[in-house]
């Protein structure tokens, strides 16, 4: 069997680097343990609304160029829709699809308001000038109004979007409904209404699920290595926020390859070489290690924050850390899901590690709707409470049905929006 290329590798391998078919399987194994009728299953399966659009742009050499966006809204039972917009070439509407479903559960896990919801412009960002990203976002954002809303749906960036799309999102959907309303989108500019500590949020969240593990193995933080793939918004944070609890951060990567320095590294200088120098590579007082050679480093605590499929079939025996709290989403494939549970590897999951993010982003939408705002101390306590309350009650669930933390997620996020529908009843 060939694993050198997507063509040639086989179809279980496929399959594997499937991370929705991973979340599939995950959620079944939940309904299992629920004991959910296979009606049930079918509606909470089935996204509620699918939305896709046409979105004539005029280009900046006069040309008339229609791009095609969706918005999917998987599940709006507990709330509005809450999930990113994405501006790639490769989006399609089955990814649009399962990540809506993705934040579905995310939001239920941490249990927030909210329904999962996604959406998606197919283009290639890099090839168009500002004026043409701002026409696209203002008329793919009037295309799905009807479903937009702080009631109903409240879209935030996501891949190839940013503060700047959200403030163009925000702009089009106010001067449509002759009002302005903030409340409409997160990850907005501070200066519009977003919330002090949003950009920290999903690193700090990491930090606060890696330190809660770290409580039940029993383990302190200055007697703990970390090794961190990505330095981005959650790797960097996650890893400079561990840094300044005591933590040793042995390794950080970026695209281009990891550091290593056993005795620790000085988190703050290697993020300004990274801001300085565009990469980690050439960073002094570390030696240079390949990306794959990185995750199988001996270390404590391993945080994949940057891609998914990170650990899997292939690597997963060469894994060391006694912990892997997932930052990034679906860094870990079905399979080595249950290698890690046979060696007693504990993985704090990504619905569950990662979700600080959406929960600023709902603290943002709260303070946008009463139009006052926290100080960033407020921010990061309440965020601080929801991580570790969530975090206790899946750790509950897992003992109680003596199962993985992962699992225990699934069954609290799909418990919740299975008993609020069973309470709304199905409308006929
Ligand atoms: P980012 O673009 O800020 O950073 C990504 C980092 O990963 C960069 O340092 C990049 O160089 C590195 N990287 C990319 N490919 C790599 C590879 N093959 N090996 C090692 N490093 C690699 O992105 P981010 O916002 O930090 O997001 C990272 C992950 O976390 C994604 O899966 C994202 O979906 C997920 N996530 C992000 C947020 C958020 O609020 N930013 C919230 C939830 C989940």
């Amino acid at each position: 069997m060939s694993t050198t290329g997507t063509a040639t590798l086989s179809q279980e391998l496929v399959d594997e680097f499937n991370p929705f078919l991973a979340m599939a399987k995950r959620f079944e194994i939940a309904a299992d343990y629920l004991g959910l009728d296979p009606g049930l299953r079918e509606v909470l399966r089935t996204p509620n609304r699918e939305l896709s659009v046409a979105v004539p742009v005029l280009m900046d050499d006069k040309t008339l160029k229609v791009f095609t966006g969706y918005r999917v809204q998987h599940n709006f039972v507990l709330g509005p829709c809450k999930g990113g917009i994405r501006f790639a070439p490769d989006v399609n509407l089955d990814e649009v699809r399962a990540l809506s479903a993705w934040m579905t559960w995310k939001c239920s896990v941490v249990g927030l308001p909210f329904g999962g919801g996604k959406g998606g412009v197919i283009c290639d960002p890099r090839e168009m000038s500002q004026g043409e990203l701002e026409r696209l976002t203002r008329r793919y954002t009037a295309s799905i109004m009807d479903i937009l809303g702080p009631d109903r749906d409240v879209p935030a960036p996501d891949m190839n979007t940013n503060a700047q799309t959200m403030a163009w999102i925000m702009d089009t959907y106010s001067m449509h409904v002759r009002s302005t309303q903030t409340a409409v989108v997160t990850g907005k500019p501070l200066a519009l209404g977003g919330s002090l500590g949003r950009h920290e949020a999903t690193g700090r969240g990491v930090m606060i699920s890696a330190r809660e593990a770290l409580k039940r193995l029993g383990r302190r933080a200055e007697d703990t290595k970390v090794v961190v793939q990505g330095s981005g918004n959650v790797g960097g944070i996650g890893a400079l926020l561990m840094h300044r609890e005591g933590y040793t951060i042995t390794s950080l990567s970026d695209m281009y390859g990891a550091i290593h320095n056993p005795k620790g590294l000085d988190v703050p200088k290697v993020l300004e070489y990274l801001a300085e120098n565009k990469k980690l590579t050439g960073f002094p007082d570390a030696e240079a290690v390949p990306n794959e050679v990185q995750l199988e480093l001996p270390c404590d605590v391993l945080i994949p924050a940057a891609t998914e499929n990170t650990i899997t079939s292939k690597n997963v025996a060469k894994i060391q850390a006694k912990l892997i709290v997932e930052g990034a989403n679906g860094p870990t494939s079905f399979p080595a899901d249950r290698v890690l549970d046979e060696r007693g590897v504990m993985v704090v999951p990504d619905i569950l590690a990662n979700a600080g993010g959406v929960t600023v982003s709902y603290f943002e939408w709260v303070q946008d709707r009463m139009g006052y705002f926290w100080t960033e101390e407020v921010v990061n306590s309440r965020l601080e409470q929801i991580m570790v309350k969530s975090f206790d009650q899946v750790d509950e669930t897992a003992k109680k049905h003596n199962t993985s933390l992962r699992i225990a997620s699934y069954i609290r996020a799909i418990g919740r929006v299975a008993e609020a529908y069973k309470l709304r009843g199905a409308f006929a």
